[in-house]
């Protein structure tokens, strides 16, 4: 297998370039940031030269592909006209600005239907990705299996599967999926990774998957919470991670970190981690 894509989310605070030169720093080869402020308030103009130095050294460190991740605010489904129109719009922008960063991923969390019903939130989320994506963008736009906390869309492989269906340009769409989500919403990859795979790639379709987020779970498989945890110090622990960094239908994904962490020291030791069970396997 070859090597582990992995990396962290990261903070645009210091701008693109210096982002990029965390990433090298920890020894990431993908990683995540917010396209704009996570409160989803406008977002910066990008600065030419930033970007071109940003570019280079992703190229220079072969980084990639990327999984940039939208606010949370944004809510394709929610019951207020303004608000679905607020996220439709923004997601515009950030699929735009992407454009300048071409071939990465965009990950965004689906919805919460806010009590209009799955349904009703399934249309508004396949009406506001039929508006917003553009045929022949540069960018594979992520659907995040969620937990099931509140009225969350996406807490099954079916309503992931039932908004691609939908969706017109289904070709520019993919699945994120996020080890404690899936786990929170009761699918045990701690007993079964493989079947969970299989019922994935059942329902959804493997080809489908085109990134990963790391996470351990603060609470039971079904628990429908969404409380991260550090790589093995939650519900999942470290023989879950093991199996999904040497899962062969998993290999050549980027697989991001989203774990409580203090500062880039934490992750930067969570990737040689993964490394480190990746590596073991190979040679056994
Ligand atoms: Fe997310
Ligand atoms: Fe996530
Ligand atoms: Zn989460």
């Amino acid at each position: 297998m070859g090597e582990l894509i992995i990396g962290c989310h990261l903070s645009t605070a210091n701008g693109y370039a210096a982002m990029a030169d965390d990433a090298v720093s920890i020894g990431a080869t993908t990683f995540a940031f917010f396209t704009r402020n996570p409160r989803g308030g406008n977002a910066r103009e990008l600065d030419a030269q930033d970007l071109a130095a940003f570019l280079a050294t992703l190229s220079e460190h072969r980084i990639g592909p990327l999984v940039a991740h939208a606010p949370y605010t944004y809510n394709l489904c929610s019951a207020k006209p303004e608000t679905v129109e607020f996220a439709r719009r923004a997601m515009r922008e950030d699929l735009e600005r992407m454009e300048l960063m071409p071939g990465h991923l965009y990950n965004f969390h689906p919805g919460a239907h806010v009590k209009q019903g799955a349904d009703e939130g399934i249309r508004l989320i396949c009406e506001g990705l039929n508006d917003v994506l553009e045929p022949g963008q540069a960018t594979t736009v992520l659907l995040e299996t969620m937990a099931g906390k509140g009225t969350e869309v996406g807490r099954s492989f079916e309503e992931l599967a039932r908004i691609i269906d939908g969706v017109k340009h289904d070709e520019l769409l993919g699945v994120c999926l996020d080890t404690c989500h899936v786990a929170d919403a009761g699918y045990d990859i701690v007993g079964d990774l493989d079947g969970v795979l299989d019922e994935f790639d059942r329902v959804v379709g493997l080809e489908r998957l085109r990134a990963l987020h790391l996470n351990d779970s603060k609470n039971p498989l079904g628990s429908h919470k969404d409380r991260h945890e550090r790589i093995g110090e939650g519900t999942l622990g470290l023989e879950t991670f093991r199996a999904v960094v040497t899962n062969p239908r998993l290999a050549g994904l980027p697989m991001v970190l989203e774990t409580p962490q203090t500062g880039l020291d934490g992750w930067a030791a969570e990737i040689a981690l993964l490394r480190t069970l990746a590596a073991r396997e190979a040679e056994s």
